[in-house]
């Protein structure tokens, strides 16, 4: 684990700060819909432009290969000019059917989708849950059935974010008849405009409609779309998420230190009162959130658990931060709705990618050795 930045790094550092300074929207992000595409897309295609889109990436696919510790640093940056939220309608694109490609598809997928993916030209969405295959992802029953040099899919997907403006999805079927489990799935490029595609978006509690269930009647996909082997699905499946829980959750983690820091800016807790000692244990608790974060990244070898351990951490404590925001403004909080809003929408954060209880089972088991369940 390395201990400092050299010299290098914060010449990288300031070229990033420079341009992120000069270049971040002024408007907010809108959340949901077209204007939610548009502004996202826009905003990727100027970092691409700038040179920063997808600079984790390897430098052969439009990348610059930059390791963990210049992310981090990209990151830091990212955060403190206020850019937009890193998870918007293009996070999996960048942050997990990019990198899958990268690492499991074939030449021609990756000559056509790379570069749509990085200069912003294209919106992806994650098929995988179902009602009744989330935290069991692995009983999925969407089915894909060979047809020639097509695939014929049906059933239903649910909680897809961002379908409803995307323009391909990475979807997981089952498409060996009669497999079980883990065997006999694949991860297939589902082009959202095929017929027999339904899209109907879903309205959570903060009023807005950012993910939907999607239904399969009769979809034809080219088997060419298969990603990996057809068949096996699962094991890309866990390269996706391992890509989702790898360095894009380190800019969420980020994103609540600004947060907690702007808090206390406008609440100016005195010394002494309760608030000031709340307010206070948030900001000690994002500090640990950071070197946590820092330290499932540089440390070799770097395991799953330690990922679980953090996005347990990161989760929890968001929903503290937020839940102080409301109690700490009161009727304040009220007059942005931004701060309504994302009191709203970290309730979700114990549930998406991974509910907390599965996060505290992998921790039981893998990490302390606890009998499995
Ligand atoms: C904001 C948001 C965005 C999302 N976006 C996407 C997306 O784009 N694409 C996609 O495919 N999915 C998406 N999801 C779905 C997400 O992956 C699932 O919600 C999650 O995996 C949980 O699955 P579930 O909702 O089916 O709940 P269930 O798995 O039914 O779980 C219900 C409850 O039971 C608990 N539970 C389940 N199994 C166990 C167990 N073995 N031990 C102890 N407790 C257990 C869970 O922790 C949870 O509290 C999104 C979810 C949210 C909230």
């Amino acid at each position: 684990m390395r201990l400092n930045f050299t010299k290098d790094d914060e010449a990288f550092r300031h070229r990033a700060r420079d341009w992120l300074i000069a270049n971040v929207p002024r408007e907010r992000a809108p959340h949901e819909g077209m204007p939610a595409r548009r502004f996202s897309l826009d905003w990727l295609s100027s970092c691409h432009e700038g040179g920063w889109a997808g600079i984790g990436w390897p430098a052969e696919y439009g990348g610059q290969g930059l390791p963990p510790d210049r992310l981090v640093l990209w990151y830091e940056e990212y955060v403190r000019a206020r850019a937009p939220s890193i998870l918007d309608c293009t996070f999996v694109a960048l942050n997990h059917a990019g990198p899958t490609l990268i690492a499991c598809g074939t030449e021609e997928q990756k000559a056509f989708h790379l570069p749509l993916i990085l200069s912003g030209r294209s919106i992806w969405c994650q098929g995988f849950s179902e009602p009744g295959s989330g935290s069991d992802l692995a009983s999925l029953s969407t089915t894909g059935t060979i047809d020639g040099d097509h695939l014929v899919v049906n059933g239903q997907k649910i909680w897809t974010s961002f379908a409803d403006i995307a323009d391909y999805q990475e979807l997981l079927i089952r498409t060996d008849p009669g497999s079980k489990r883990h065997k006999g799935l694949s991860w297939v490029i589902c082009d959202m405009t095929s017929p027999g595609i339904t899209v109907r978006p879903i309205e959570n509690m903060a009023g807005v409609s950012h993910f939907a269930e999607v239904f399969y009647d009769d979809v034809c996909i080219p088997l060419s779309n298969v990603v990996g082997a057809l068949h096996d699905g699962w094991s890309v499946a866990m390269t996706t998420l391992a890509f989702e829980r790898k360095t894009a959750a380190m800019g969420l983690q980020l994103e609540l230190s600004i947060r907690i820091e702007d808090l206390i800016a406008l609440a100016e807790p005195l010394p002494g009162t309760a608030t000031y000692e709340r307010l206070s244990d948030l900001r000690a608790e994002t500090a640990a959130l950071r070197a946590m974060t820092y330290r499932t990244l540089f440390r070799e070898p770097r395991t799953a658990s330690d990922g679980s351990l953090v996005r347990l951490y990161f989760a929890e404590l968001a929903q503290r931060i937020h839940r102080a925001t409301m109690d700490v403004l009161g009727p304040a909080a009220l007059v942005d709705s931004a701060w309504t809003h994302d009191y709203l929408e970290s309730y979700s954060e114990t549930i998406a990618g991974g509910a907390a209880e599965i996060q505290r089972n992998i921790i039981a088991e893998r990490i302390l050795g606890l009998p499995r369940e």
